[in-house]
């Protein structure tokens, strides 16, 4: 049933600069699949392929998605547990539904697994393509940071283009760029527990995790950089089990 070909009138495979997003396909039709694929990376997306649920939640667990594109009835581990699993860890990813089945109640459960979309085939690829470019917007407009170029903390003049401090006693101290990114992220969402997720996404981005005790290594460092006594932080907060926060100075001693 060759209903889902579909290309669009590209004629410039090879000139797309900058990525729009990574993007996870997990669908065990092989025709399916490939078209798919092709047609995402003709619209400018990075996609990674799995053709059963296990294979799709390895590819999860080590890399880091924009948007997942997920079969329901799949080998292995089904799509709607695959969904649950994702979930556990991560709620910021999107997850788009593909189901033979079209039924109400199919689509409520997948909603309730925790997607985003749903869509039943056959469908038109016109179609899955609008409403991915669609959610990956409403991503980008809720990650709009405002960018920021120094700040203070204590009397230390943080200078985020060039990655570096200046120390209360005027001596120049360089941090390294995920510090950097990872103390303007916390500047900038000051007052707010900043969750490991969106430390991830926003610092990390595309790279490998990092182990679970790195975050916590940066705002050790941090605290020694900026608190007035390291050993009792009132700016650089873990949150146990949440997240991290930084808190204003002058609020801290209200
Ligand atoms: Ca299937």
């Amino acid at each position: 049933m060759p209903i889902y070909i579909y290309f669009k009138s590209h004629t410039y495979i090879s000139q797309h600069i900058n990525m729009k997003g990574r993007l996870l396909l997990v669908e065990d039709e092989e025709n399916l699949r490939s078209t798919i694929a092709l047609n995402l990376e003709l619209e400018g997306y990075e996609v990674l392929c799995a053709e059963n649920g296990k294979e799709a939640l390895q590819l999860f667990k080590s890399n880091r998605f924009d948007l997942v594109v997920l079969d329901i009835m799949l080998p292995e581990i089904n799509g709607l547990d695959v969904c649950r699993e994702i979930r556990k860890e991560n709620r910021n990813v999107f997850i788009l539904f593909l189901s033979a089945r079209s039924m109400g109640s199919e689509r409520i459960e997948g909603l309730k697994a925790g997607a985003d979309d749903y869509l039943s085939k056959p469908f038109n690829l016109e179609e899955l393509l609008l409403r991915i470019e669609i959610l990956l917007k409403r991503k980008n407009s809720g990650a709009s940071l405002k960018s920021i170029n120094s700040a203070v903390i204590n009397a230390r003049i943080i200078h985020f283009d060039t990655y570096q401090f200046t120390s209360a006693d005027g001596k120049i101290v360089s941090l390294s760029k995920k510090e950097t990114l990872l103390l303007k992220l916390l500047i900038e969402k000051k007052n707010q527990v900043v969750s490991r997720e969106e430390i991830l996404e926003q610092v990390w981005g595309y790279e490998n995790f990092p182990t679970g005790r790195t975050i916590d290594n940066f705002i050790l460092a941090f605290r020694k950089y900026f608190e007035v006594d390291p050993s009792q932080p009132k700016l650089f907060i873990s949150v146990r089990g949440v997240g991290y926060k930084y808190t204003e100075a002058e609020s801290s001693n209200n």
